[in-house]
């Protein structure tokens, strides 16, 4: 058993079988055989070997023949590593003896092996690691064939393990079938941890190299609750960690009460909390947690998860789905945030290549950049919007002439509707995302020229503190609690109660019940979360005072250390709700 820690990104716990993703980017179907079988495996087994041997003495001959022969010799070493007889003898005997399906044998000894030459302590030997890998990945190759499953494909539950998960893998991912997922990389708001909190299934991100650690098969626990994923669990810690579940169960019932009940202080004062959804589908998810209407639609997600460029009708379609869910609500569509690591894979890629995407030609830019595309979804928006109550949002807004722009355009798209005439709302609510700190320094600018603001602290903190938030290296500098966040987002609020511009939070800092007090004290009243989050947030809100609220966030605000901030905020979490408290 072996316990690896990680970031948890998206609670629950969830015990399941590995699909490898990466390294086989199909999952190993069985894991043991009939004692019956054994006799037919072990040949399956010695053919696919053959078989391997050939394409790798080809692989061989013609490295050797087009580069020369020093490059032949890298295939004659994995030759000679697939045909030691040590190796094929210890594989035949996981299947004779263990009863493990040649697939499984083959993936667990290489791995061992491996892991190995990893730990040898010699750099040489580790990078040869690789060779090892590169055996595997073709022994499975053959051994799977035809019947090779696909990650969109799946047909049987299975946790997802990768070194990396982009946004658009994790958008297309089976939702019947992935039960959870862990990865070596990433930051607690990077866009695959914030897809799984949507997906409500159990993730930790960031957990550094494990992979080699594992096979496709093994059993393993994702605890999204503490961070931690357990390779090959004994009996004894699964039992633990069912009872555990078990525990949190009965504390989110519980908690489940307050779907009914408004987000209200003890001292009366009314705080709405909105959800933020990627899918339509998350509507239900958000109704279901009592949220008073969606504050932040990635509707970017649309482009992540179809493998053509979305139609308007596509964009009318997905955002009148989500209108119809929240009659008489709001909700606060914003335009397209692709570029960085939002990038679709599958169509037509607007994107240039950049050296440094996330200060490049992204969202708003992006948008600007690309007229058609960003025309086709504000007629969307502009028509769904006769539906309901909507709202516009534009995404990274840096300066004064952008904002300027998006609304030119907007007003020409309007205009277009007008002439053909198309049935569309003309006075809809424009608002920006304060998201780089040039926009919050000018936000008494920017107030007088919109309509609401939404402080995306999920990029405001990286380009504040300059620290990617996909990063685990500099995941210690990426901190909602740095005093330079607290006190950009106290100039985005002060500007907004002098211009009578509401402000929203929608980065995942919202999300935190230990930033409610904080965040309240400072004068914010509308948080847009992560739709499971909403119950915790309205205890939390529930249980305190705009007075004590404020004692909070004075104290914090003397505070100097993100890390000092942090731990203040989760010592006066514990006194008002011990029990969202690990
Ligand atoms: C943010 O940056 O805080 C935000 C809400 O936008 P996204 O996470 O989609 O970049
Ligand atoms: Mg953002």
């Amino acid at each position: 058993m072996l316990i690896k820690r990680g970031i948890a990104v998206s609670p629950g716990v969830v015990t399941g079988t590995a699909l490898l993703l990466g390294s086989e980017d199909f999952r190993i179907p069985r894991t043991v055989v009939s004692v019956d079988a054994i006799d037919t495996e072990i040949a399956r087994f010695h053919v696919a070997l053959e078989n391997v041997c050939k394409e790798i003495a080809e692989n061989q001959r013609q490295a050797a023949e087009e580069l020369g022969k020093e490059y032949g010799d890298i295939f004659a070493a994995h030759l000679a590593m697939v045909r030691d007889p040590k190796l094929i003898e210890e594989i035949e005997f996981s299947i004779r003896d263990r009863c493990f399906s040649p697939e499984f044998a083959t993936s667990r000894v290489l791995r061992h092996k491996a892991k190995v030459m990893q730990n040898l302590g010699s750099h040489y030997l580790a990078e040869r690691a690789a060779d090892v890998f590169d055996v595997e990945k073709r022994l499975l190759r053959h051994l799977l064939g035809e019947r090779r499953e696909e990650l969109t494909q799946l047909t049987a539950p299975v946790l997802v393990l990768a070194h990396n998960l982009t946004p658009s893998e994790t958008a297309n991912m089976s939702r019947e079938f992935v039960l959870g997922f862990a990865t070596e990389v990433g930051g607690p708001t990077s866009h695959t941890a914030i897809m799984a909190g949507a997906l409500e299934i159990p993730a930790v991100v960031g957990v550094g190299d494990f992979l080699s650690d594992v096979s496709g098969g093994d059993v393993v626990i994702i605890d999204g609750n503490d961070g931690q994923i357990i390779i090959d669990p004994d009996e004894k810690t699964q039992a633990a960690f069912r009872d555990s579940e078990q525990k949190l169960r009965t504390f989110l019932e519980r908690l489940e009460g307050l779907k009914e009940l408004s987000a209200e202080t003890q001292d009366g004062c009314q705080i709405q909390i909105l959800g933020n959804i990627e899918f339509p589908e998350e509507v239900d998810h958000c109704n279901a947690r009592g949220a008073e209407g969606i504050g932040l639609y990635r509707t970017e997600f649309l482009y992540l998860e179809k493998d053509r460029e979305p139609t308007e009708d596509d964009h009318f379609d997905a955002y009148c789905r989500v209108i119809n869910a929240f009659q008489g609500r709001p909700v606060v569509i914003r335009t397209l945030d692709l570029g960085a690591d939002k990038v679709p894979t599958t169509f037509r890629n607007p994107l240039p290549e950049s050296s440094n995407p996330m200060l490049g030609l992204r969202s708003i830019r992006l948008s600007l950049r690309n007229l058609d595309l960003f025309k086709v979804q504000l007629r969307a928006i502009l028509r769904a919007a006769t539906r309901g109550d909507v709202r516009i949002m534009f995404p990274l807004i840096s300066s004064l002439l952008e904002l300027r722009q998006a609304k030119m355009i907007l007003a020409d798209v309007a205009e277009d509707l007008e002439e053909q005439g198309i049935e569309f709302q003309r006075d809809l609510p424009v608002g920006m995302m304060v998201e780089v700190p040039a926009a919050a320094m000018l936000a008494e600018e920017f107030a007088r020229e919109v309509d609401f603001f939404s402080i995306g602290t999920n990029d405001l903190i990286q380009y504040t503190l300059a620290a990617d938030r996909s990063d685990p290296a500099v995941a210690n500098l990426y901190s909602p609690g740095d005093p330079s966040i607290l006190r950009l987002i106290r100039m985005v609020l002060a500007a907004g109660s002098a211009y009578d511009t509401p402000v929203t939070v929608c980065g995942q800092m919202s999300s935190d019940p230990k930033f409610i007090p904080l965040l309240l004290g400072m004068g914010l009243r509308n948080l847009s979360v992560t739709p499971y989050i909403i119950p915790e947030l309205k205890e939390v809100v529930r249980n305190i005072t705009i007075a004590q609220a404020e004692a909070v966030a004075a104290h914090a605000l003397t505070l100097d250390l993100a890390r000092d901030v942090e731990s203040y905020l989760r010592g006066e979490l514990r006194k008002l709700c011990p029990d969202l408290v690990p």
